[in-house]
């Protein structure tokens, strides 16, 4: 099994094949789910003592397993938040794969860390954080929001007066679907501010102000959003970093999504407010053309996430030495071993220079403005409100919710596009509409004017 032969150099030569095609494709299908039991009656037993062979497995895997995926990176891919990493990043992930490198600690990673570091210094300079301001790569935006807010809580819990305390966090019911779920794995209370629409300070103090007495002696962070995932919404980072400030509150902003748009000159002034954040979440998975996974958290003060998360254990004493002192990304998230998986975003980086990311994700803002024009001028569908950051909500006139539904699996069935529905809030109760996420720069306006003639 670890021994070279030519089973495996034909093995390989046929890996290197396939991932050339693939990153090289321009044209492809939107594969679709098939049930489990289809798949199995399509591939048969593949887990057997002896083995089906690599050719074999592999033959399945082109013909059937990879046809009942979707591509993330399609062009008429819409829905949800979509994904295109960059075929340097693509490539490196093989590198990275390649490498069997453990990014816990320096001692191991160094090179791969000193990568990962390179990368997050730009991410962390896009943020406007004082100095001393660090993060570290996590496996995506959930694990980074957990981290966060676990850091928070026990930072929290430092005095005294709260050690017994159940904690509480003031959100809005934009924020993501992770904040609600992580609230309930670090087991503290969450309290929505009933907007989807952006969170203003005005309202969260408000929210502050109606607190019983214990309730406020409980709550210790804010969590506020740095572009809804639904409609891009970014939330009044300013007003609400201003009154955690005043009421000694950890001010956490969840820019999991929006936090590539950063980097966009048109669009950077709706962030002001995020250097007063106590930790930031950012996805370079998301509009940071990474391959999956890759997330980040960010801290003010990362030597509060290590008195969180640092690992005690008689077999990692020999890491916090002298002699392997350095970097050790497992002291800032709650994972321990783990992949060096920054290392594709900074090959990346290094390669096309930080202006590409700027025009990229320029491109994703400029689409969702002509998805927002093209909409205006036809009059079968209309905008439910303006396009923000990359995100266009818009209705069909006359469409029922189960309309919007056959429409998704009928393009979806076609292999034409995958643009699914969503709700929007309004004072009425929830509204089923449709939903744009542009990420990929390669999506046309011909392709956006496509979907939309299929509605007609
Ligand atoms: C996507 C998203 C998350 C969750 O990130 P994962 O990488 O899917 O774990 C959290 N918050 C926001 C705002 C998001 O858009």
């Amino acid at each position: 099994m670890h021994k070279i032969d030519i089973d495996l150099v034909e093995m390989t030569m046929d890996v290197m094949k396939y991932t050339i095609d693939r990153v090289s494709a321009t044209k492809s299908k939107i594969g679709k789910p098939k049930k489990s039991e289809e798949l199995k009656a399509l591939v048969g037993e593949t887990i057997t003592s002896e083995g089906v062979g690599g050719e074999y497995a592999f033959k399945l895997w082109r013909k059937h397993l990879s046809k009942a995926t979707v591509p993330i990176d399609h062009p008429r891919h819409l829905a949800f938040v979509p994904a295109a990493p960059t075929r340097a990043a693509i490539m490196f992930d093989l590198i990275t794969s390649a490498s069997s490198i453990h990014g816990a600690y320096w001692m191991e990673g160094a090179g791969g860390i000193f990568c990962e570091n390179e990368a997050m210094s730009w991410i962390v300079s896009l943020t406007g954080l004082p100095k001393g301001a660090f993060g570290v790569f996590t496996s995506g935006g959930t694990a980074a929001n957990l981290s966060a807010i676990v850091t928070a809580r026990e930072f929290w819990r430092e005095d005294d007066a709260f050690k017994g305390e159940k904690g509480l966090i003031i959100t809005s019911i934009g924020a993501h679907s992770s904040i609600k779920a992580m609230a309930k794995v670090a087991d503290v209370d969450i309290l929505l501010v009933d907007t989807e629409d952006v969170l203003y300070g005005a309202a969260l103090q408000e929210c502050i102000d109606l607190l019983t007495a214990h309730q406020r002696k409980r709550l210790f962070a804010v969590v506020a959003t740095g572009g809804t995932t639904n409609a891009g919404i970014i939330d009044d980072l300013d007003g609400i970093g201003a009154i955690c400030e005043k009421e000694n509150l950890w001010f956490h902003v969840d820019a999991a999504y929006g936090g590539g748009a950063l980097v966009a000159d048109s669009v950077r002034h709706l962030f002001n407010g995020i250097e007063r954040a106590d930790s930031i979440t950012i996805d370079p998975h998301k509009w940071m053309f990474s391959p999956y996974d890759c997330g980040a958290v960010i801290y003010k003060n990362p030597e509060l996430a290590k008195k969180a998360h640092s690992q005690e254990g008689s077999y990692l004493e020999i890491f916090k030495d002298e002699g392997a002192h350095g970097f050790n990304p497992t002291d800032y998230q709650i994972q321990l071993t783990r992949r060096v998986r920054g290392l594709p975003l900074w090959f990346s980086l290094a390669t096309h220079g930080t202006d590409k990311y700027k025009e990229a994700v320029e491109r994703g803002i400029e689409l969702a403005q002509i998805a927002g024009k093209l909409i205006k001028d036809k009059p079968h569908v209309e905008l439910v409100r303006d396009p923000s950051l990359s995100c266009v909500l818009y209705r069909r006139v006359g469409w029922k919710p189960d309309d919007y539904r056959h429409w998704t699996y009928e393009n979806h069935r076609k292999g034409f596009a995958l643009v699914t529905p969503t709700k929007w809030k309004t004072r009425d109760g929830f509204e089923t509409v449709s939903r744009f996420c542009f990420i990929n720069p390669d999506t046309t306006e011909k392709d956006i004017e496509a979907i939309l003639d299929s509605m007609v």
